[in-house]
């Protein structure tokens, strides 16, 4: 069990306490469900899409394996290599794509983007296969002959000043950097007219190459130029954009941010991984906790034991979430036994909604309760008299119980 932050926890505290004491008087909170994203249909550009990443989740070992097929060949034609014939051997060389360098680019990427990044519950795995075409018929000619299911790459060995980039389809009208819609997604294309797909050898930062990877992985670039007061050029992360691998290759570090961004663009719905839950919370009198293994979708069963003065109060809350959106309905009863001071007290209550569980920026799940209907009644015998109090037609409630990753048994 983790520990929240104080704040929350008192928050958190106030909720359950309303919850105890909703036997015997309405008590409502003010927050609105927010509905979790759906999963949009990938729409298909025009030129040739490389197709050269397969995204495999295996829900048993917990995995999210993306394997990037790339063919990496000499940006030089045949002019070039001529030309490097007439300068020697060392220019000649600078034509060949050479073992080295291929275990060098592959070796940039994997180091990079697997070092145990998680979305939710499953470890990201990113593989790179890597073939080399001999032939020198430069990038352009190179993009247009290129293997299927592999993104074709120009390595340029001549120093130039050119930078080294992954030529996408447009993105449609309204994606931005931080879409996580399928369609959004950069789609690396292999014969694009005017760009050609070119890495520099070797690369103009540490991990030129792994930032490259982001773009085939579906990333766009989160940096932007300025100039400051002086006149001088700067690039910097865009006002919100981490300031991670894909905003400054100088870096390895990937924010876990990014990854999500990333992952969803590849189609996988974070709320159909298979991953586990709980919910533990000490609260005044008691504590309500919970399990829920197997992803989202399901049955998800809270039980509050709780003290409030003298009473006991033993609440089921039961949710039942269909499909992978998060959405479903819940029920709640509650039972209680008040023995204080000669004063004997029972009652009883019911309540139904809807109910929704949300995946939050920090990979815990809120689950949110709507109360639609409620019913029950409360007796209490003391000093001699019986009263009974009905209870129907309440106010709608909200309840909010938080929910962290956790391993269900086997
Ligand atoms: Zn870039």
């Amino acid at each position: 069990m983790s520990l929240a932050p104080q704040a929350r926890r008192t928050l958190r505290s106030a909720a359950a306490l309303a919850v105890a004491f909703s036997l015997l008087l309405p008590v409502g909170t003010s927050a609105s469900p927010v509905m979790p994203p759906r999963q949009g249909a990938a729409t298909p550009g025009a030129g040739t899409h490389a197709n050269a990443v397969t995204w495999v989740v295996d829900d048993k070992a917990k995995t999210i394996t993306a394997t990037m097929r790339l063919q990496l060949v000499s940006a030089c034609d045949a002019a070039a290599v001529e030309r490097a014939t007439l300068q020697g051997p060392a220019a000649v060389a600078r034509c060949n794509v050479t073992p080295e360098m291929v275990s060098a680019i592959k070796a940039n990427i994997e180091n990079a983007w697997n070092q145990n990044y998680k979305v939710l519950c499953y470890r990201l795995i990113v593989k790179v296969d890597v073939t080399v075409s001999e032939e020198k018929i430069g990038a352009k000619a190179a993009g247009a002959k290129a293997t299927a299911g592999r993104l074709t790459i120009a390595i340029d060995q001549s120093g130039g000043l050119a930078s080294s980039f992954v030529a996408s389809d447009d993105q449609p009208p309204g994606a931005t950097w931080r879409s996580t819609r399928p369609q959004d997604a950069a789609v690396p294309v292999n014969n694009h007219p005017r760009w050609p797909n070119t890495w520099k050898y070797p690369g103009n930062w540490e991990n030129t190459y792994a930032h490259e990877a982001g773009h085939v992985l579906g990333l766009d670039d989160t940096y932007e130029n300025f100039t400051d007061a002086a006149g001088r050029a700067h690039t910097r992360a865009i006002d919100g954009a981490p300031n991670d691998l894909m905003a400054r290759p100088a870096t390895d570090q990937i924010d876990l941010r990014t990854i999500k961004t990333m992952v969803q663009r590849a189609g996988i719905d974070p709320y159909s991984l298979k991953c586990d839950w709980t919910a533990d919370r000490t609260v005044p009198g008691g504590a309500w906790t919970g399990t829920k293994c197997e992803g989202i979708t399901g049955k998800w069963v809270l039980t509050t034991q709780i003290k409030v003065g003298g009473t006991d109060l033993h609440q089921i809350w039961t949710a039942t979430i269909d499909g992978q959106t998060g959405v479903g309905t819940f029920v709640y009863d509650d039972e209680a036994i008040t023995k204080v001071q000669g004063t004997t007290a029972w009652g009883w209550s019911h309540a139904e909604g809807s109910a929704t569980v949300e995946l939050q920026p920090d990979d815990s799940v809120k689950m949110h309760l709507i109360e639609t209907q409620h019913d029950g009644w409360g007796r209490a015998v003391a000093a001699g008299q019986t009263f009974t109090t009905p209870r129907a037609d309440q106010p709608l409630v909200n309840w909010d119980f938080p929910w962290e990753t956790t391993e269900c048994a086997q």
